[in-house]
């Protein structure tokens, strides 16, 4: 609503007051955008193009509905339905918000797309120094620099190898729609050199095993994705051969999915075990060749095995540009760029970050214990009744998850158990008073909840949407001081710190089958899971031309099969 209305206002101001226009335009703060995934995207598809003067660079021109890639290394949906031209999702914006005034002045919001790497950031001078691959500028180079007023760092994770031999020559990896199409080429040519005249059993056998380095839910999915696309596609057209196909599945950690609930795991062991796919977990690929992969397992030693395709799905590095910038700012001793709860980079000016390529410090209750004391005990009276816990209560959950966890962690519904259990025993509700220690104590363990959120494609458009939304209203807010939340961070910013709202997380299984975690602990493993995950991720699509393609995919599928020809 606050984008919309902005937008309005810009355009009533165009319309009837040129003057109003000219200075607004002359006021427009500079804006660059990199990146153009899940975070990106939800970031420009909320913000208010009329309030900024607003960049997007990224080197790929569209958005990817990564949840869909497994599916397009098997060729279950075909790439093109799970990508979006970026250029199309910014217009959307304009249509979406501004469309009446739009046809009343036939007049659209600027806003560039420029296809280029950021490969530098200045966070003094407030530059990025960008690269463009695709053409080059008078010096030979296609660099190019641009200034901003704001940054909104979105450049997402990249793979990490940690190091191991033979890795980046030898993998696939499973993150851009690239790769999706080279492994569903990879699989065909497999199967074709194992039908080759030539080659005897051994060979073929090689040639005919899958590695799937990393057992989280991107190599889980392709695992059964491949296991599927053999059993129900690739058998019939090569019987000869079907009988020395094998997928193995190898996990440092003792058990796969381990980011899902147990029982989810559990299944999804169980089930692989009956598919035929090898799980082993506890090794670890400490080195991979041309032709074959050596690992590690604690109680059998150094082991190696021949394969004839392996992708590796096994853990998030950090950006280059990241790095650097995480240099400039005193964060080098981070494993990930670190911000705050308002999405802003700590240590820096008009910097922002979201999605994978970030990740938020979480204040303590207990550094704050003072001030919330003081902030609390309205009446100076050096002690807290349960009403003046009470009255705060509410905006120390916002500006603190962890209390509301804490909470349900320990069956407490309400900040009197606190208390009481602070006090040890039954106090009567009325006399109940803490003071500060009594305080601390109640509040000791709460920061032991404080979680950092998991590197999904959900966290990530919502932190988008959240920073957009905070963008829209940023002047409303600078005019009318009295902002929602009464505790906050010295008066910077008057909005609510990010919340991440949980709507759970699917796994699919093959077979028709998946496990879902909802909210609430609520689990549920089977075919009914796999029907809610197509019409959560048909429902998910970014525009009516991806949905429309994704789901005439998957009736194709069902109606003839994956196609093989490759
Ligand atoms: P990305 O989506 O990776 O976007 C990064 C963007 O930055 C890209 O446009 C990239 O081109 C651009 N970029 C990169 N470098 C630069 C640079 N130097 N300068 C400018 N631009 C740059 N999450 C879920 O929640 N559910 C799922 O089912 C799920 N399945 C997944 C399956 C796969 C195979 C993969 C790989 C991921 C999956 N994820 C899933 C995770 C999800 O995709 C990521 O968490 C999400 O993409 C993070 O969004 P992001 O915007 O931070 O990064
Ligand atoms: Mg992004
Ligand atoms: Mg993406
Ligand atoms: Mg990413
Ligand atoms: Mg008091």
């Amino acid at each position: 609503a606050a984008a919309a209305s902005g937008g309005i206002v810009a355009y009533a101001g165009s319309k009837f007051d040129n003057t109003a226009e000219q200075t607004q335009v002359a006021q427009k703060k500079k804006m660059v955008v990199l990146g153009t995934g899940w975070a990106g995207t939800a970031f420009l598809k909320n913000l208010d193009y009329s309030l900024y003067d607003v960049k997007v660079i990224s080197p790929r021109n569209y958005f990817t509905f990564t949840p869909l890639l497994p599916s397009v290394t098997c060729g279950t949906v075909e790439p093109r339905s799970i990508v979006e031209p970026i250029r199309k999702i910014i217009g959307k914006n304009k249509l979406l918000f501004n469309w009446f005034f739009i046809l009343l002045s036939q007049k659209g919001e600027e806003i560039d797309y420029w296809e280029a790497d950021c490969y530098k950031i200045n966070t003094v001078g407030k530059k990025v120094l960008c690269r463009s691959k695709i053409g080059t500028n008078l010096d030979g180079t296609g660099e190019f620099v641009v200034d901003y007023d704001y940054l909104v760092i979105a450049v997402g994770a990249q793979v990490n190898t940690f190091n191991t031999p033979g890795v980046m020559e030898h993998c696939h990896f499973l993150k851009e729609i690239e790769d999706a199409r080279r492994i569903r080429r990879s699989v065909i040519d497999c199967f074709e050199k194992a039908s080759l005249p030539y080659l005897d059993e051994e060979e073929r056998k090689k040639n005919l095993h899958f590695v799937i380095v990393g057992g989280g839910p991107t190599g889980v999915e392709f695992a059964a994705e491949l296991h599927d696309f053999v059993a129900e596609d690739l058998t019939k057209l090569y019987p000869a051969i079907q009988d020395l196909v094998k997928i193995s599945v190898i996990q440092s950690g003792e058990h796969i999915l381990t980011m899902f609930d147990q029982r989810i795991a559990e299944f999804a062991e169980a089930k692989f075990q009956r598919d035929g796919i090898d799980v082993r977990t506890g090794y670890r690929v400490v080195k991979i060749s041309d032709n074959s992969i050596t690992m590690k397992c604690k109680s059998t030693g150094e082991t190696s095995e021949p394969y004839g395709m392996a992708v590796w799905s096994a853990g998030v590095g950090t950006r280059p540009v990241i790095v650097d910038v995480m240099k400039q700012i005193g964060q080098e001793n981070r494993r990930v760029l670190t911000t705050d709860e308002w999405l802003r980079v700590c240590g820096c000016d008009g910097i922002y970050a979201i999605g994978d390529c970030a990740t938020i410090s979480q204040r303590k209750v207990m550094e704050d214990i003072s001030a919330i004391f003081k902030f609390a005990d309205k009446d100076n009276s050096g002690t807290l009744t349960v009403k003046e816990i009470q009255d705060i209560f509410e905006d120390l959950c916002i500006r603190y998850p962890q209390l509301e966890l804490y909470l349900k962690s320990k069956h407490m519904s309400d900040i009197a158990d606190l208390i009481r259990d602070a006090k040890g025993g039954d106090v009567e509700k009325g006399s109940m008073q803490l003071d500060i220690d009594e305080l601390k104590i109640a509040l000791a363990h709460v920061d032991s909840q404080v979680k950092s959120l998991p590197a999904t494609a959900q966290v990530a458009a919502q932190q988008g949407q959240y920073l957009a939304q905070c963008f829209n209203s940023m002047r409303d807010c600078e005019e009318h001081p009295t902002g929602p939340l009464r505790l906050r961070d010295s008066g910077r910013h008057r909005f609510r710190p990010f919340q991440y709202k949980h709507f759970g997380q699917f796994a699919p299984l093959g077979g028709e089958q998946a496990a879902a975690e909802l909210p609430g602990d609520w689990i549920s493993i089977g075919h009914g899971s796999q029907w809610l995950w197509y019409s959560v991720y048909a429902s998910k699509q970014v525009s009516w031309r991806t949905r429309v393609l994704v789901i005439s995919d998957w009736l194709r599928r069902f109606i003839f099969g994956r196609d093989t020809s490759c």
